[in-house]
This record gives C-alpha cells, structure tokens and sequence, in this order.
C-alpha cells in the first residue's frame, strides 16, 4: 500500500529492521505525492491526479487545514510549526497465529503535534490502515482537541489487520505487540491512546495491562476507552455518539429543524453508528436506514433499532436483517447516503461522499460521526448546495471528551457519576458548537473552515507562546 511513497519513518526497533531516517522535518514529504487511499467508490469518472488526491485523508486534511490558514491569514513559519506531523513510527510486529504460523502485522503510530499536550487518538484495527490514512487521523485529532479545547495534542495508531479474522488470542498477543514495541512512545504525559474502528474496550484492557506491566506501575492514564473495573469512566461506550446527538440538536434549532419525526439514515453500525441509532430513536426521529459491513437496510416507517442491536450482537453483523422482515436491503449500499433525509450520519469510514456522489445527496444536516467521510471538494460543493455540516471535529468530539474526562478520573483516582461525566462533556460541546457557529457567521465560512479556525488558531497561539526549541 505504500509503494511509491517513501516516508520519514523512525523505528524503535532500531536501524536495520526497518529504514531509519530519523524524525521527521516539518516540511517532510512536501515534494512527494503521496500514494491514494483505498477506496470504495470507482475512481474512473475523473482525471488520475484529481482522483488520486480527493481519495487520499492526509491530502484532504492538509487541505482543510489551508482552508482555514487562509481565513487566519498565517504566516509560513506558523504553518511550518503545525501543518504537519512530527513523527511517524512504523513497525512490523511479528505474532504467533494459533495455528503455530508466525505472521508480521505492519502498525503505525504517528504524533502530529504535542504543543498543548500528550498526543491523543485511537488505535485502528482494519485491512486497509495506511500510513497516509494515519497520519490524517493523527492531524484530525490535533485539532479536534483544540477545537472542543481540551489539553491534549494529536496522535493516531493503526494495525493493518482484520480483527474479524483473529482469535481472542491472536488479538491479545497482536495488542500486546503492539504497545511494546512502541512502548517509548506512550504515557499518560506523552501520548494516551483510545479505541477507533476494529478495537474496543477489551484491547484497551490488554493495553494498560502490558504498558503497566513494562512500567512496573499502575498506570490506568496511559489509555482511554478502558472496562469500567480497571478505571474507565462512565458514559464513554456511548459518548462519541452522544456528543453526535448533543450538536445534530444544536444544528437543528438553527435550521428550525424538530428532531421529532425527522428523517435518519445511518451509515455504519458499530460503536458510534448503532449508539446514534437509539439516542436519535429516543429523542422521537425516526431512523429509515442503517448499514454496515454487510449492506444498508432501509424501512422508511422507521426502523426497530432495538432489534437491530439485538441482531449484531447474535450475527456480529446486520447481515440477513432483510430477512427478519424488519427492513429492505439496498441492492447498492452506497445508496444509503442519497436518500432524501433531514440528517445524514456517516459513521463508518473516510471518503464515503465525494465528488461524484455528492451532487445526488440529499439531506439538511450532515453530521459527520465518522473522521473525513466527506472528501474536502465534496464538502465544498455540498456547502454549495445548503448542506449544513457538522463537522467530524466537532461532531465526533464527544469521545475524545469523555476521554480527556477518564484521563482527569484516572490522574486523580477520584471517579465521578454518569450524570457528572454526560453534564460536564455537554457543556464543552455545546461551548465548542457555540464559538464554532459564531466564528462562521464571523467569517462567512462554512462550519467546517471555522472548526479549523478555531482550533488552528488556538494551537498557533500555544505555539507562539510556548517558541521554537533549538
Ligand atoms: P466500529 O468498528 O465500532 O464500527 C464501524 C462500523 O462501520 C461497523 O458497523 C462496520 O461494519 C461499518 N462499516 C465498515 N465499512 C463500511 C462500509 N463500507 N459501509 C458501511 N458500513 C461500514 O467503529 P466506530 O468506533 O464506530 O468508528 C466509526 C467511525 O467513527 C470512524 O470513522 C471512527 O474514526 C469515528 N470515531 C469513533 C470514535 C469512537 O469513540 N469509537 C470517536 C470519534 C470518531
């Protein structure tokens, strides 16, 4: 996946098992074009660079990040400072299939910029992690923290892997792998890891438990996202979710929109999709499609999303939910995301709306519970045609809140209610929104440049103060 592209790439395996060319530069990469990330949708409508840029989300970050640059009007030397990531690590982690077979895992672990505090991000487990998709990730979350305007700095891991295909034991020894031979660059002061797509609380269990015991402490700060028995905080199961539901709420008092009744469609059904699904059910809308891996289903009287929970925990998957009579399957699940609908959630993975389907969707809201679902033409041209945007930074922000407010319980030992968690997590999102919509009506921008204004500029300044170590 990366043939072509050569990244600075620091291995703390040490030179010889992997090329070692030392930390990044700034400007590192700047003349290399980046290889395209995978995607789902035929690229053929459009001209190869064109289409090789749109797919790729570092691309797309970088361009979001200029979008707003421009606003800030920020000189180079700024930009030098934050644009891009400072470290990218890969390693190859070699594991003992149950089957006797070893088998090397490629991983990355990438720290986009510490300034305001330890690197945060989850840790991705999926066939089609690549290191540009890493380092996206990693610079969403920058300033995604900055952003909702929690102390942390950006980071991102990810294991090229499908976890679907692992036993229990190969995913712990996979985990354990993992946060050993990256060991140095973790630490509750250093760079606090969290689940994302493929992982869940179980390998963030395995997580604390092997960094503790490296560290011959207890160190349940070191990751977010744990089991509530060793030191996970209330509410995060359902907090990126809930941070969904808390803006698409905002978004829709300044449309005029009543939540009751509107119309849903959801795609991806894992933690943050299916979490959508019942707390948009419970405030009255009515949820006409969802979709996963397996394909999208659509009823439009309003789907059962009690059933549809029950359904993956028995099948993993939605697959066959057809079949049990509660909805119709789409023949095209790409389908799902131009269905006329009040508010659109893609909650799976990047690159869902592009420039070629952008122009058939059809919804007044687009919350973006997933990182980079939209490609940065896309969102332009869907702000071009009314689409209000939520988002990914400011959407899906409620996770990392919730997981800053863990990190803060685990710091202290002092471990606070679900009301006390979901009051304090609302009120940093609904600030958050608030200055984000105010800074677009400011600027005249799309919500999407004034996510990034916000939270550039916020870096920018701690940058400032902070100055240049040499
Ligand atoms: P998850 O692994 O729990 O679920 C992912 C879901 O997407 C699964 O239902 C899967 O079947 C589905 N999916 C995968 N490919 C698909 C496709 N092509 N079409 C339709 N569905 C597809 O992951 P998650 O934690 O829910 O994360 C989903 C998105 O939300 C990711 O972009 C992630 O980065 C983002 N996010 C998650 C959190 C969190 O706390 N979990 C926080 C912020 C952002």
């Amino acid at each position: 996946r990366l043939r072509g592209y050569r990244p600075v790439i620091e291995s703390p395996l040490g030179p010889g098992l992997l090329t070692q060319r030392g930390f990044t530069s700034p400007n590192h990469g700047a003349n290399q074009p980046p290889e395209p990330a995978k995607t789902q949708l035929s690229e053929t409508a459009m001209p190869q660079t064109a289409a090789r840029n749109e797919f790729n989300p570092f691309v797309n970050a970088q361009l979001q990040f200029d979008d707003a640059a421009k606003v800030l009007k920020l000189t180079e030397n700024q930009i030098t400072l934050i644009k891009e990531p400072r470290r990218a690590v890969e390693c190859k982690l070699p594991v003992r299939m149950d089957n006797g077979e070893i088998r090397l895992f490629t991983a990355y672990r990438v720290h986009h910029n510490i300034m305001r505090g330890p690197a945060k991000g989850g840790i991705r487990f999926h066939p089609d992690v690549s290191l540009d998709e890493v380092k996206a990730l990693a610079t969403w979350m920058t300033f995604k923290c900055a952003c909702v305007n929690i102390p942390f700095g950006g980071g991102k891991g990810g294991i090229v892997c499908d976890p679907y295909k692992l036993s229990r034991n190969e995913l712990e020894s996979l985990t354990r792998r993992y946060v050993s031979d990256f060991f140095e660059m973790f630490g509750p002061d250093r760079d606090v890891p969290a689940p994302d797509v493929g992982s869940d609380p179980q390998i963030m269990a395995w997580f604390m438990d092997t960094y503790s015991m490296h560290h011959r402490d207890h160190m349940p700060a070191v990751v977010t996202g744990k089991p509530l028995e060793i030191g996970g905080s209330q509410g995060r199961g359902e907090a990126t979710a809930l941070g969904v539901v808390f803006t698409t709420k905002k978004a829709a008092r300044a449309l005029g929109i009543d939540l009751v009744d509107a119309r849903v469609a959801i795609q991806g059904f894992g933690n943050a999709g299916s979490h959508c699904a019942s707390l948009l059910a419970k405030e009255g809308a009515r949820i006409i499609a969802i979709s996963d891996i397996s394909g999208a289903y659509v009823n439009r009287d309003g789907i059962n999303v009690g059933a549809a929970i029950d359904h993956v925990k028995k099948n993993r998957t939605l697959a066959d939910f057809d079949r049990a009579g509660y909805a119709e399957k789409l023949a095209n699940p790409l389908e799902l995301l131009e269905l006329d609908v009040d508010i659109l959630i893609p909650a799976a993975l990047e690159n869902q709306i592009t420039t070629e389907n952008a122009p058939r969707v059809r919804t007044r809201i687009l919350a973006e519970a997933a990182n980079g679902p939209c490609t940065t033409e896309a969102s332009r041209m869907l702000t071009k045609q009314g689409v209000f945007i939520i988002p990914d930074i400011l959407c899906n922000a409620g996770g990392v809140t919730v997981s800053y407010l863990e990190w803060v319980q685990n710091r202290t030992g002092y471990y606070w209610t679900r009301e006390a968690v979901l009051k304090d997590m609302q009120r940093i999102l609904d600030e958050a929104f608030d200055n984000v919509y105010a800074t677009s009506k400011q600027h005249e921008v799309s919500m999407r440049v004034a996510a990034f204004v916000v939270a550039i500029d916020r870096v920018a300044r701690v940058s400032e103060i902070r100055g240049l170590y040499a």
